[in-house]
């Protein structure tokens, strides 16, 4: 039997951390301030967006709500990026995505300033992570190594295999796990017999986007798992991993829901947090 990795309990303990550290900038007249920029009226996102904003007033952040209609021009969308760059009031910038077809996320991202990039998506914070130097890590493998540093799961000399290699998740993970001394193998849809690759991995994580992919063949026994997936499906919200099959012989196993997802909100609050002291003048915070 694995030992569950509660999601919701560790982003509670981070988000009271969080609050913590707002009543220490409170004390100093410093309010962390989050600018949300929803584009368009997709559901899902405004739902992402609503559950960001319920957060930020939970942990004390003050949030800023930016909606735009899904007719927004790259300029009208650079503009505003500008503006919140320049208010020095504002200290972390998210942009939600997915924008509309004909907006460019890429340049969007890029635009943020990167003291403000509260998500971890600029160059120059993958840049900051690649060479190992402080910076926003991304919210999602950065909520994945909060949780193994809550359970006391250390990486270190361990065999991880990260399967997919998205930029804000795949990618910037592995590299999180090198730098805690891992010794990391990324796998992605090209990989070759990926069910052989991961069950050498004393830890595997799963971000692909396929309901219920990783089965009992690809995992060794005693192996910790972490499920990043988050599938829409007619029987509810399933992960990447069949957690049925899977718990039996794991050692440790998130949930889906109630795993990565929560832990995801939490440093994005966590990143707020730190984007607020970083910016707090000399002696302050
Ligand atoms: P993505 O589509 O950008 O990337 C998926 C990756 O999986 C790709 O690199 C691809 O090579 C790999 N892949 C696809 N099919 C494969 C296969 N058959 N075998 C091996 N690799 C395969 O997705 P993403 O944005 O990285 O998200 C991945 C999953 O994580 C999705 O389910 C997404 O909803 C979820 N997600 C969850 C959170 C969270 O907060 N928990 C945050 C972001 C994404």
């Amino acid at each position: 039997m694995a030992t569950i990795i509660d999601g919701v309990k560790v982003a509670a303990e981070v988000r009271g951390r969080a609050a913590e550290e707002v009543r220490e900038l409170a004390a100093h007249g410093v309010t962390p301030c989050l600018a949300v920029v929803l584009v368009g009226d997709d559901p899902a996102s405004a739902s992402y967006v609503r559950m960001k904003e319920r957060d930020c007033a939970e942990v004390g952040i003050e949030s800023r709500d930016h909606r735009l209609p899904a007719t927004t021009s790259q300029q009208e969308l650079d503009d505003l990026i500008d503006a919140l760059n320049a208010d020095p009031a504002v200290h972390g910038i998210l942009v939600q995505m997915p924008l509309p077809e004909h907006l460019d996320p890429e340049s969007v991202i890029e635009r943020i300033d990167p003291a403000k990039d509260v998500d971890g998506f600029h160059p120059e914070s993958l840049g900051h992570l690649v060479r190992g130097l402080p910076g926003f890590r991304a919210c999602t493998p950065a909520g994945v190594m909060e949780m193994l540093r809550a359970y006391d799961i250390d990486p270190s000399g361990m065999r991880a295999v990260v399967i997919g290699r998205s930029t804000i998740v795949g990618k910037p993970m592995a590299l999180l796990l090198l730098e805690a001394n891992a010794t990391v193998t990324l796998c992605h849809s090209r990989t070759k017999d990926l069910e052989a690759v991961c069950r050498e991995a004393d830890l595997v994580v799963a971000a692909i986007g396929r309901p219920k992919m990783v089965d009992a063949s690809y995992i060794k026994p005693g192996a910790v798992v972490i499920d990043v997936g988050i599938n829409r499906t007619d029987e509810g919200v399933v992960g990447d991993v069949d957690f049925a099959a899977v718990e039996p012989i794991a050692s440790a196993i998130t949930p889906v829901p109630g795993g990565v997802g929560p832990m995801t909100r939490a440093m994005l609050m966590a990143n707020t947090v730190a984007a607020a002291h970083s910016a707090a003048p000399r002696g302050q915070g």
